[in-house]
């Protein structure tokens, strides 16, 4: 089965956003594909967080994905910290690499700008972090947001060169998966774009009824349509966006008639989307705090996730030092 590999930023909690958008898909995915998540706490030294904070992040991610669906027995879920082959490839891969393709990518010149005075060497060689991670299971298949092109060719340009430096064919050339066809955009509550956490403006898969309900009860609405099947405006648009992501067909068909007739009220509308909204995160909030309370369990599957992965990784380094002429004892 083709190896998929896919980091998650350990950063925050899940909202709707992320679910449709990208959780949904791994799920799929770990169906038909032999796949690698893990968490990317390595990655998030680059901005030195507060050593309380690693750990601590690392499991409210892993419980929030675990009660999503992803399951440790079709796929393997780990933290990326646990797995320490791939700090060795990050090596090889960075003697190949040269500092001014490091410096041409655009997501270290972002960094280098936000963050003008921690402009370290992690930041700079992110992008071979990421190959490591890619390549150390010999992965063909990394579902990726646009964004990350430049970083999906840098690891291709890892896996090419080892390639073409010592006369093997050894690693794929991973390809970007973009499942963005599928993948839904969840607009926020307050009339703006998209639901994210710059914006402030989610609702959090872990909030319960209560929270929701008050969010929803406050977003933006107009005064009202005024002509018959009228075309909607944005902030109006995205709640009806939301309704069809998460009501059922026929909810959404009265609320577009009542729009289309002009006899909408939006307190009803804001109610029912509430409460489908309530209706599909409950049970995901419940699972987060059974995973979030059992840190035993957590545990356990954090390491059996680091023993397949591990598996995984040291066959590929086993190659690899072989291949630059290492000793194999
Ligand atoms: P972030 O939490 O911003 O790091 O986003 C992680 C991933 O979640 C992104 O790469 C997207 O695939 C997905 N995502 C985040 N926000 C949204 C949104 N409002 N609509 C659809 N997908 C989203």
């Amino acid at each position: 089965m083709e190896k998929v590999v896919s980091g998650i930023r350990p950063t925050g909690h899940l909202h709707l956003g992320n679910y449709f958008g990208a959780v949904a898909n791994f799920i799929k995915m770990q169906d038909n594909y032999n796949c690698y998540f893990f968490i990317a706490d390595w990655h998030s030294l680059t901005t030195h967080p507060k050593p309380e904070d690693i750990v601590k992040s690392a499991h409210t991610i892993l419980a929030e994905y675990l009660a999503c669906g992803i399951d440790p027995a079709k796929c393997t879920i780990y933290i990326q910290s646990d797995v320490r082959e791939v700090l060795e490839l990050y090596l090889y891969l960075n003697m190949n690499t040269y500092l001014g393709e490091l410096e041409r990518v655009t997501t270290f010149k972002e960094k280098a700008r936000k963050q003008p005075d921690n402009v370290n060497a992690g930041l700079l060689t992110y992008p071979t972090l990421m190959a490591a991670d890619i390549l150390q299971h010999r992965a063909v298949k990394v579902p990726v947001g646009k964004d990350q092109e430049q970083n999906m060719e840098m690891a291709r340009k890892c896996a090419r060169r080892f390639n073409n430096i010592y006369g093997v064919e050894f690693f794929p050339e991973p390809q970007s998966f973009h499942y963005s066809a599928s993948a839904v955009k969840v607009p926020g509550l307050d009339g703006s774009g998209k639901m994210g956490k710059s914006e402030g403006n989610c609702i959090y898969l872990y909030e319960d009824a209560k929270t929701i309900t008050k969010k929803v009860m406050k977003a933006v609405t107009d005064t009202g349509p005024t002509a018959p099947n009228s075309e909607k405006p944005e902030v109006i648009q995205n709640l009806f966006t939301l309704l069809n992501i998460v009501s059922e067909e026929e909810t959404v068909k009265f609320f577009e008639d009542k729009w289309n007739d002009c006899s909408i009220r939006y307190g009803d509308l804001k109610k029912q989307l509430a409460a489908d909204i309530v209706k599909f995160t409950e049970p995901i909030r419940e699972k987060i705090e059974m995973y979030s309370n059992d840190t035993d369990l957590l545990m356990r599957i954090a390491k059996d996730g680091a023993e397949k992965a591990h598996e995984s990784a040291a066959e590929t380094l086993a190659e690899v030092r072989k291949i630059i002429g290492f000793k194999v004892y």
